[in-house]
């Protein structure tokens, strides 16, 4: 299924025509509330998005559809007018899968998702695991982490503190140790540095920042994701 983001209704009908034809299943839909409704019904393989849209425009979406958790892999291609738009997007670097330049013709918009899929979806073979514990998870590949859903920011440091615990749940860890693994082994900093980090990290978690247990006199562990 392909889903195909468009407000000029011709347009519209001619790519689900078009997709139709080289065997995709395709929805269209005019706008972005229009699109968010039928995310909650099923996930597509790709999102075709154009970027001038009545309402919220594309960028928006897609910085939307790219801090949930359950629409944040899935493939976007964009559809941009030639010009100033095209420039500020590719400023942007938005993190779409690809672009297509506005009067685009079907042949080449099937081609391109062609490859995109093809692209994506061979690489979900050999993605590392989504780290999970209770409603907390953790994407290894793209630095994400979301509690219930929701993408919570980390810096480098608290993602790597984090995904040292949930890759060892219920190991725990010296703060020696985790000085060594996060900081670096030549880090002469002290043991209250993973304290403050660790402080810092279980209040970015919210209601899974439980989740990191201390163990008295020894150090800290993942716990089993209970609140
Ligand atoms: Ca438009």
């Amino acid at each position: 299924m392909i889903f195909c983001i468009e407000d000029e209704e011709s347009i519209r009908d001619l790519m689900i025509y078009a997709l139709n034809g080289a065997g995709f299943e395709a929805k269209g839909f005019a706008d972005g509330v229009e699109l968010f409704e039928a995310l909650q019904q099923e996930k597509p393989r790709l999102i075709m998005l154009d970027i001038m849209l009545p309402g919220e425009d594309g960028i928006s979406i897609l910085k939307k559809l790219r801090c949930k958790e359950e629409t944040a892999g899935i493939p976007v291609m964009m559809a941009t007018a030639k010009g100033t738009e095209y420039d500020k997007v590719m400023g942007l670097d938005l993190g779409a899968d690809d672009y297509l330049v506005k009067p685009f013709g079907m042949m080449e918009m099937v081609s391109r998702i062609r490859a995109v899929l093809r692209r994506t979806e061979a690489g979900h073979k050999n993605e590392p695991k989504l780290l999970h514990v209770g409603c907390l998870k953790l994407d290894p590949e793209t630095y994400t982490v979301f509690v219930d859903g929701e993408q919570v920011q980390l810096t480098l440091k608290e993602h790597k503190l984090l995904r040292t615990f949930m890759e060892n749940p219920r190991r725990v860890f010296t703060r020696d140790k985790l000085l060594e693994i996060v900081w670096g082994i030549e880090y002469a900093g002290e043991t209250r540095t993973v304290d403050v980090h660790i402080a810092t990290l279980r209040t970015k978690l919210g209601k899974c920042g439980g989740y990191i247990e201390t163990v008295r006199g020894v150090g800290y562990r993942m716990g089993e994701g209970k609140e």
